[in-house]
């Protein structure tokens, strides 16, 4: 009896003991995707992606990977945006609801409207063992990668976020806005101290990286990729051979943070383009932006398709900019038949072969009649400016409120007339926007949600340690 009593007790001893070490194993290897892919197109909705859908159908013959593969094959969602304090958004509050899950002001970055820090989902990743990135078009400091690796009052506080970003040892750091990592003494800088974060980062290790050259050839997994003092160009007018696109960074990002056995990573992949350019009202160069930041989108996607169980890829707007609409219009001012846009008109619309930034520069302050005429008919060739156009571009004098980008929104409203494409204004608008999300955890992003909600779930999946295949 004894006998068989103590023979039971080992056996329950190494049961329990198996079951133990066989859960603790499963707990570390954690539930939650190893590696979060986050694509955002800054300042696009619903409307921006379907132009570009047409776009790259219509004209190239190719499949638009947002639409076709991740709407089509993922879940779909839309997110309303409105922030703390007003019923549009700015970049800095809808970034940071979808990186916090909590609201706050226009213009506060990683804080709630009273000043207090709220928890990113970088962070979090960060702190569940993924390695973690930012990469954008804009300056690294900008607001939308701020709200994920930042907290501070006002996203104006560029030199503020790049002190933070050195100090919280993000993995990578691709993007524009050097000016805030050098000190007063130097070139370019837009600072007002002696410190010298690039120093400070080469002290730690990184691998500082200045053109798409060094980018393409760097080695291991810290690095800091700046390519120009402030953002770096639109699509239009970049240097391609000296200035990465978001689809050279963004391959560069997927490939820095996977090598030497990976642990798993959160990376924040932003092109601010879509947004500089709808403020412009410039259907080229924001048509040329969708078409690079769909490559990039691509990368995402097949990378996905390579680790599909360990995988989360979502995309997604913050906030609609310019509401614009593809529409008949009567033949002319007088009236006539109704015209409906066709191909042509999208057409029409890739043919410009620099943004409205550039042609303002070569327009310079108060351009005379002779000097308008000469840089419509060289770069908009076909395109005709009303007189109210003709004169706001000439003195700056506004003639709709809602449209006080110029001498941009002016040569812009002159282009709708050709492309069938409107603007409803050069600012953010109250629309929703898209998120699609597909791989571990997509579902949860189905249907009709704040962008709080967004955040929150972002929060969760990540809260999981990676998990990793056996
Ligand atoms: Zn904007």
């Amino acid at each position: 009896m004894k006998r068989k009593e103590l023979l039971y007790r080992c056996s329950a001893v190494v049961l329990t003991l198996f079951l133990g070490i066989f859960f603790l194993a499963a707990g570390a290897y954690g539930a939650g995707p190893k590696y979060v892919i986050l694509l955002f197109a800054d300042g696009t909705g619903l409307a921006q992606m379907e132009l570009g859908r047409m776009a790259n159908r219509y004209l190239y013959n190719e499949e638009f990977t947002v639409t076709d593969r991740i709407f089509r094959e993922g879940a779909l969602g839309l997110l309303t945006t409105q922030s703390a304090n007003y019923l549009v958004t700015d970049s800095a509050a809808a970034g940071t609801a979808m990186a916090t899950g909590h609201k706050t002001k226009n213009g506060m970055v990683g804080v709630t409207p009273e000043g207090m820090p709220v928890k990113s989902a970088l962070e979090v990743a960060q702190e569940t063992g993924r390695r973690v990135g930012i990469v954008t078009t804009d300056t690294v400091t900008d607001a939308t990668p701020a709200a994920f690796a930042a907290h501070v009052k006002s996203r104006k506080l560029h030199p503020q976020i790049a002190e933070q970003y050195v100090a919280k040892n993000l993995d990578l750091m691709l993007g524009g806005g050097r000016a805030y990592f050098l000190p007063q003494s130097a070139e370019g800088s837009k600072r007002k101290d002696d410190k010298d974060l690039l120093a400070a980062l080469k002290a730690k290790g990184y691998a500082y990286v200045t053109n798409l050259k060094e980018l393409k050839e760097v080695q291991g997994t810290k690095v800091i990729g700046l390519f120009a003092d402030k953002a770096l160009p639109l699509e239009l007018d970049r240097d391609r051979s000296t200035v990465p696109s978001i689809y050279e960074m963004t391959d560069a990002a997927l490939k820095i943070l996977s090598r030497d056995n990976s642990p798993g990573f959160f990376v924040l992949l932003e092109t601010e383009n879509t947004d500089t350019a709808s403020h412009r009202n410039d259907i080229s160069d924001l048509l040329a932006e969708l078409r690079v930041f769909d490559r990039a989108v691509r990368l995402a996607y097949d990378f996905y398709k390579a680790h599909p169980d360990e995988t989360l890829v979502l995309v997604a707007g913050d906030h609609d900019t310019g509401g614009p609409g593809m529409t008949y219009v009567k033949e002319s001012l007088s009236g006539g038949k109704t015209v409906y846009p066709t191909v042509e008109n999208l057409r029409v619309a890739t043919r410009f072969s620099i943004s409205l930034n550039k042609a303002k520069k070569l327009l310079g302050k108060n351009p005379s009649d002779k000097k308008i005429d000469e840089v419509m008919a060289k770069y908009f060739p076909g395109v005709t400016l009303s007189p109210q156009q003709r004169e706001a571009i000439k003195t700056g004098k506004l003639y709709a409120r809602n449209f006080y980008n110029l001498p941009q929104n002016a040569i812009g409203g002159a282009i709708s007339e050709l492309t069938q494409i409107y603007w409803a204004s050069r600012g953010h608008t109250q629309q929703p926007v898209y998120v699609g999300a597909i791989g571990v955890g997509a579902e949860r992003f189905r249907g009709y949600m704040d962008n709080t909600e967004f955040g929150r779930i972002l929060i969760e999946l990540l809260s999981e340690p990676p998990m990793a295949k056996r």
